[in-house]
C-alpha cells in the first residue's frame, strides 16, 4: 500500500492547498476541487451538476493530445526557436533518420531482446497502456537489455524505439513502468530526439572542426542547450504522470529511481515518500542561499538530467499551478 501522506508535507496549515476550477467535460459546469485531494485520488471526483466524473478515467484516453498542452514553457521555447530555422528541422530529421536511428536498431537488435506478442507480452502491453492512454500511436521497437543500473532510453523519430534495463525492471511495479514509457512517449511527441542531435553535432563532430576560439564561443550554446535537455525532462516527466494519472505513483518512481534497488537498502528498510518529499522542499529552501545556488550551478550546467528533487518539485508545481487537472479533465490543445 503506498504512502499517500506525502500532501501533508506541501499542504497543510502554513501552506493551505489551493482549490483549481475544473470545468465538466459533460455539462459545462464550473466545480472547485481541493488540489490536495485530487492530487491522490482524482477518481473519486464527480461533476457536482450532472454527476459524471469529473476527470479521465485511468483508461480513457485523451484525444489527440499535442505536447504543447504539457511542454514546459523552457523547453516550448527552445523547441519553437528550432523549429522556427528554416531548413534546420527538416536537415536534422533526415540526419536523424539515416544515422541515430538505424544505428540505435542495429545495436539493440544486435544486443537487446526485442519484444513483441511472442516475447515479454507483458511488456508489449503496458508500453500499449500509456501509448493508448495518451492517444499516441508510434510505430515502435520494444526492446530490454541485461544491466546494472535502473534505465530506459528512446531514440528514433518516424520508427519509435524504446528499451527498458532489466534493473528497472526489476525496481518499478507496472504502474511505474506506466509512468516511465509515457516519460519516454513525451520525448517522443515533443520530438526531442531531433533537436538532441544539434546537441551531439556541436559536441562532437562540430565541434572538432572549428577553430579554437569558436569552439569556445559556442560555449554559452552548449550550456543553453544543456539547460534546454534538462527542461525536456520535465516535459516528459508531465507527460509520465498524464499517462500513469496517480502523482503517488510518479513521485514513488522518483524516489526509487534516487534509492537503486540494492539489498543493503531494500532487505533493511522500506523507503518513505513523505520523508524524501520533505528532503526535496529542504532543497528549495536551501537553493535561496547564494552559495547553495552557486554550488548547484557548478554541478548541474553539464548535466542533461535536472536533479531528481528538482523534477518531484517542478511536478509538484505542475499539478499545483492546475495545469495537469486541466488536461485531464479533457481542457487540452
Ligand atoms: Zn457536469
Ligand atoms: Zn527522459
Amino acid at each position: 500500500m503506498t504512502d499517500t501522506s506525502w500532501t501533508s508535507k506541501i499542504w497543510n496549515d502554513s501552506h493551505p492547498s489551493p482549490k483549481h476550477e475544473v470545468l465538466c467535460r459533460h455539462c459545462q459546469a464550473r466545480n472547485r476541487v481541493l488540489v490536495s485531494r485530487a492530487a491522490i485520488e482524482p477518481e473519486k471526483f464527480i461533476c457536482a451538476q450532472c454527476k459524471q466524473p469529473l476527470f479521465l478515467t485511468p483508461d480513457e484516453s485523451f484525444k489527440s493530445l499535442s505536447s504543447r498542452s504539457f511542454e514546459h514553457k523552457l523547453d516550448a521555447g527552445t523547441l519553437r526557436t528550432l523549429r522556427a530555422i528554416p531548413g534546420v528541422s527538416v536537415l536534422l530529421k533526415t540526419l536523424f533518420k539515416q544515422f541515430n536511428e538505424r544505428a540505435y536498431l542495429y545495436n539493440l537488435t544486435a544486443n537487446a531482446i526485442r519484444c513483441s506478442e511472442d516475447q515479454f507480452p507483458e511488456l508489449v502491453h503496458i508500453v500499449d497502456c500509456a501509448s493508448s492512454r495518451l492517444d499516441c500511436h508510434f510505430d515502435y521497437n520494444l526492446f530490454f537489455t541485461s544491466m546494472p543500473f535502473s534505465n530506459a532510453f528512446t531514440s528514433g523519430g518516424s520508427e519509435a524505439i524504446l528499451c527498458f534495463s532489466t534493473a528497472l525492471l526489476n525496481h518499478l511495479d507496472d504502474d511505474e513502468l506506466v509512468f516511465v514509457t509515457g516519460h519516454e512517449l513525451g520525448h517522443l511527441m515533443s520530438e526531442h530526439m531531433i533537436s538532441r542531435l544539434l546537441l551531439e553535432i556541436l559536441l562532437s563532430g562540430g565541434l572538432i572542426a572549428l577553430p579554437e576560439i569558436a569552439r569556445y564561443l559556442s560555449l554559452p550554446i552548449q550550456l543553453a542547450l544543456f539547460k534546454w535537455i534538462r527542461c525536456s525532462e520535465l516535459t516528459a516527466d508531465r507527460a509520465g504522470l498524464l499517462a500513469c494519472r496517480n502523482v503517488t505513483t510518479a513521485l514513488n518512481c522518483m524516489m526509487k529511481m534516487a534509492a537503486g534497488n540494492d539489498p543493503g537498502v531494500t532487505k533493511r528498510t522500506t523507503l518513505s515518500l513523505p520523508a524524501f518529499v520533505e528532503q526535496a522542499y529542504q532543497l528549495k529552501k536551501q537553493d535561496s542561499d547564494l552559495m547553495d545556488s552557486l554550488i548547484s550551478l557548478f554541478f548541474i550546467q553539464r548535466q542533461t538530467h535536472p536533479f531528481i528533487a528538482w523534477r518531484v518539485l517542478e511536478l509538484i508545481d505542475w499539478v499545483e499551478n492546475g495545469n495537469y487537472f486541466d488536461i485531464l479533465s479533457g481542457k487540452y490543445i
